[in-house]
Formats: C-alpha cells, structure tokens, sequence
C-alpha cells in the first residue's frame, strides 16, 4: 500500500483541547458531523480554493438537515477556509473543513450541542494526465434510503455505508464499487463520486432524484459540457444503460476526473473523446486558464 501523504496542518476553532475532539464527543461516538473537501489549485495569479462558497453553502445545508447547533455563516466560513489554505504555504491542495463537536456530553440531541469548525490540509496537485482508469463493480449495498436518512447532507457517519461497499469491491478485486438508488434499484453513485455515462454522443448522469449527493464537480462538468456543446441528459439511469455506454467516468472534488475501464466483466473501448474534451476543460478552469470561470475561483493571499 502506498503511504499516504500525511495532513500539513489543523485549524480547531474549539476550546482548549488542542487539536483533538474528546472520545466521548457524540461526533467520535455516533459519528454526528458534517463535512466538505475543497480543492485549492496553483493558477498564473497565485493559489485559489474552487468553487468555494458551493462547498460551505453545502456545509451549512448539510449541517441545517441535520438540526447541528453552531454559530457560523458563510462569511466566517470562507475567511477560516482562505487562511486554512493559505497556512499551508502550499500552491495546491486538500482543505477539508467539517463541523464537530467539542464537548463529551452523553446526548444525541445536536440542536443542545454547538458545533465548532476544524480544518484538516493536505498536499495535494492536479491529477496527471491520462488519469488512471478505474475497475469499477456493483455493489450489493445501496445508497442509504432517503427514508432513513437526508441523502443531501454531507454527514460523517454516513460514510461508513461508502467504506462497506469501497472494502469489499477492493477485496473483490476492483478499485471502487457503484452503488444503486435504494428504492428505484437505478444508477445512483459510486461510493465517493458521481458517475457519468456517454452513449451515442450524449452525456448522461443519474438525476438527484435517485438520491444522490449533489457533487460540486458533477455540477461542473454539467456546466462545462454544454459550453462545449456535447447534449447533455439529467435522468433515470439504469444498469443496462450504463454497461452499454461508449464511456463511463466518475466526478470529485478529491479525484477530479477518473475514466472507468471495466465495470465487473464488461470493458469500455479506450477511447473516450468526450471524457478527454471534458476533462481538459476542466483542467483549464480551475487553473484559472478560463476567464470565463474565473468567479468559481477564490483566491488564496501569501500568508
Ligand atoms: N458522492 C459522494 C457520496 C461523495 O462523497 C462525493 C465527494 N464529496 C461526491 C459524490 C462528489 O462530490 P463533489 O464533486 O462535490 O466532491
């Protein structure tokens, strides 16, 4: 297994217990947190953090679904995110900001407890060109139900139900598994990504109906894609439909852009030329090469 890069720095805007949350906080203990990952990337004019405030307005949703107690808005948000990026000295990375809470009370009542802010920071650079492809299968876990649970927000313990379904496609072999809508039994998601199809030329990927987290990147590529004038479908999303496509890949904030190579015992041709139009437009954009995007980009000073 390769090392992985170990976090440059921590911000905790909590009491005095360092950088450490309490083992007996309810956000170690029942995983009660919600969370972001934000990309910052070197451009000609300096570091800039992408698309930033969609990041921390969907921290701030993620935490209002969840009924968390805290005392942040958006501006706070962004300038603890800014100077997080900036401590780092670093031209490109990871700044995951989340909301935990502090305090080892025995309650599971997240509207008595207050939440605070901390910032983990990695290292990190664009991913390098070609990408690697993904082995993808199909897990036998689905998406959690939206009956049981806000599939909007973006919550800490949720990520267990991904861990399950990443463990056992590695053990089986794969790199990553996708994971169906609980109810319909369609294309929802694979386990820390949004999945995209191309068939015939069109540009399909599961709608947010089936229950999927609405991924910044997924957004983008939406956005970027009708600018370069390949037509685009939002919908329903089956199996059959996404073993029968010309091209498959996954979107992230994390993983930027990753073209599937297998799904279970089925292989995609090599060539993607719709993936490869995509991903160098969005390569461009968050490296402030478009100034047509420049607004998804906020820039990050000299610390
Ligand atoms: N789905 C899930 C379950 C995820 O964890 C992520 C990563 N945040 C995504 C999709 C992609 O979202 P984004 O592009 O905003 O990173």
């Amino acid at each position: 297994m390769t090392k992985p890069p170990e976090s440059v720095r921590t911000f905790w805007d909590g009491p005095d217990h360092g950088r450490h949350i309490p083992f007996g906080s309810t956000s170690v203990q029942h995983g009660a947190a919600v969370f972001e990952g934000i990309r910052c990337y070197a451009t000609a004019s300096g570091p800039a953090l992408f698309r930033a405030d969609d990041h921390l307005v969907r921290l701030l949703n993620s935490a209002r679904l969840l009924g968390l107690g805290h005392d942040y808005e958006l501006a706070r948000l962004r300038a603890a995110v800014v100077d997080a990026a900036a401590a780092t000295g670093l031209p490109g990375c990871y700044v995951r900001p989340g909301l935990f809470c502090p305090d080892p009370l025995l309650t599971i009542d997240l509207g008595r407890l207050r939440f605070r802010l901390g910032i983990e920071m990695w290292p990190m650079s664009p991913t390098p060109v070609p990408p690697r492809p993904v082995r993808l299968t199909v897990s036998p876990w689905r998406r959690p139900s939206p009956l049981s649970f806000p599939p909007r927000a973006k919550a800490v313990g949720t990520y267990v139900t991904s861990a399950v379904a990443k463990t056992a496609a590695v053990a089986a072999g794969f790199d990553d598994a996708v994971q169906l809508d609980p109810d319909s039994g369609r294309v929802a998601e694979a386990t820390t990504t949004n999945i995209f199809l191309v068939r015939a030329g069109v540009l399909v990927t599961p709608w947010l109906t089936d229950n999927l987290l609405a991924g910044i990147t997924r957004d983008s590529v939406l956005v970027l894609a009708r600018e370069l004038g390949i037509p685009v479908r939002e919908g329903p999303v089956d199996l059959a439909e996404l073993r029968a496509a010309d091209e498959v890949f996954l979107t992230g904030t994390a993983g930027e852009l990753a073209p599937v190579s297998v799904l279970d015992e089925h292989a995609y041709p090599a060539a993607r030329p719709v993936f490869d139009a995509i991903a160098a437009a969005f390569h461009a954009t968050v490296t402030g090469a478009r100034p047509d995007h420049a607004d998804w980009l906020t820039p990050v000073p000299a610390a």
